[in-house]
This record gives structure tokens, sequence and C-alpha cells, in this order.
């Protein structure tokens, strides 16, 4: 309620007042969109930069083979088919995707989902998909956050896309953030039987009701952010166990990590830096 009673303030203010950049927070005039052309270059600029097309990883090119780069050939855990990035975790992109998730910024989630779209499109396999899948978010967690970011960000490309949401994983333990958490192996470990089925599916079209509802099917699980890929290879465990025939995974940024080979691309925060700091960190 509260939440919405804020939002609705938003609204107010950003009618009132003029329009600043959702990315850098510069005044811009109206007829510029939501991004000033700066932050619009740069965003747009990380979409085409290139990516193991398995994990997202943004990586020289000479990094990126057809059955994935040298790092996620070696992690086991990697369940998921393909992974489609808009871009890195700068500065602007972190802006972007902190003020979506903690203050529910409407024009954040348009244009975020926007770049999701446009990642999604490159990818060989966009025209396989069936149904979008959100990362779930733990219902004591959606009493502090303004909006279901994932969720937000799935029906915006479902709508573009013309694709339903799947609803069918739900997340039964609440769990600290992923992004304060030390190693790799603490993330996994944290988010590990986080999920579980939820048995329903309610979606911006319908796939037939009876039958198995996943089975055999194309689903793209959606969320802001990747790090470790914990979350999402939860996320596709239950759709696998649920007889997804394929599963992909579309998300807003994944960081580079340590241990990455360097690109090109510059102003990239990494996980360290989320981590301390505080409510901006995210989750994934
Ligand atoms: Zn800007
Ligand atoms: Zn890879």
């Amino acid at each position: 309620m509260f939440a919405t009673l804020r939002g609705l303030a938003r609204g107010l203010l950003d009618a009132a007042l003029p329009q600043t950049c959702i990315a850098c927070g510069t005044w811009i005039p109206a007829e510029s969109g939501v991004a000033c052309p700066a932050c619009r270059a740069e965003l747009l600029l990380d979409l085409d930069r290139p990516a193991c097309r398995r994990c997202g990883r943004t990586l020289p090119p000479e990094a990126i083979h057809p059955g994935g780069c040298a790092r996620c050939r070696t992690e086991h855990f990697w369940n998921v088919s393909g992974v489609a990035r808009a871009g890195l975790y700068g500065k602007r992109m972190r802006s972007l995707l902190v003020d979506l998730k903690h203050r529910g910024d409407e024009r954040n989630g348009v244009f975020a989902a926007e770049l999701l779209v446009a990642a999604v499109r490159r990818q060989a396999w966009a025209a396989e998909i069936e149904g979008l899948a959100p990362v779930p978010m733990h219902w004591l967690r959606r009493l502090q956050r303004p909006c279901d970011h994932a969720r937000i960000l799935a029906e915006h490309v479902g709508r573009r896309l013309g694709l339903p949401l799947v609803r069918l994983v739900r997340r039964v333990r609440h769990t600290p953030s992923q992004t304060g958490l030390p190693s790799k192996h603490a993330r996994f470990a944290n988010v590990r039987g986080c999920f579980a089925p939820a048995g329903g599916l309610r979606g911006l079209a319908t796939w037939p009701a009876r039958g198995p509802r996943v089975r055999g099917r194309t689903v793209c699980i959606v969320d802001n952010l990747m790090l470790s890929g914990a979350t999402v290879c939860e996320v596709a465990k239950v759709l696998r166990a649920a007889g997804a025939r394929r599963v992909y995974a579309a998300v807003v940024a994944r960081p580079a990590a340590p241990g990455d080979a360097p690109t090109s691309a510059g102003g990239a925060i990494g996980v360290g830096a989320d981590a301390e700091a505080g409510p901006a960190a995210p989750s994934a």
C-alpha cells in the first residue's frame, strides 16, 4: 500500500517536474525520451559487444566458441542452453537497474525491457521461446520492495514478443542478497532448494489448459541481473523437472567477474563494488 502511494507520488512529481535521464539523472527535454543521448549510446553499445552465447559473459571475440567459453565449459552446474544479456554492469546500467528495483520506476522498467527485447532478438533461439518465466520474488521481500522487478521486465518483454508468462516456479525460502556473499560457492549454497513448482500458469496468452504445462516447451527465464548464474540455474532445475524441453535465460546485465577475460568494455562495475553498495546491491 505504501509502495503504491509512493509510486503515485512519484508519478505526480514526474508529471510536474522536467524529466531526468533514467541512467545519469541529468535534466533532459521531454522529446529526448527517457535517457540522455550519452547514456542511450553507451547502453546500446553494450548490446553489440561480443558475449558467450551459452553463459552471457562479455568476452573478446577470440574467447567465444559455439560450445561456450572457457569459463562456462568448466561450470558443470550450467543447465541453461543459452543466455541473452543486454549489457555489462557499468555505472549507467547500475543506476537504471537500482532505480527499477528500489524505487519501482516504471520508466526504467520499460527501458530495461526494451534492452532485453533487443538482446533476445539477437539470439538464434529467439523464435523457439514459448513462454517467459520471471525469477520469482519471495513474498517477504516483496513487502520490502516497491515492485517485483523481474516480473515487470517479463511482462513488458512478453507484451513485445507476444509470449505468455509461466508462473510455474515459486520462491519457498527467503534468503539474503546474493551480492553480499563472499564467493560463488556461497551464492550457490544460498539459493539451493530456494525454488519449487507453483503448479500454475497465468499469462498474457494461454497454453492448453489441460495436460503438462511446460512439458516439451521452451521457456526463457527473465531477471535483471546475473552474477554467478546460481539463481537462474536453480530456477532452470525446477522448469526442467517439470519437463521443459529447453530452458534459456534473458538478463538485463551480466557483470564481469574475477577471472573473466578482459574486454575493451570500460566502466563496468564488478561484483565486489556492488557488495559494498548496501541497498543498491543486486540480489541475483
Ligand atoms: Zn544520462
Ligand atoms: Zn560462456
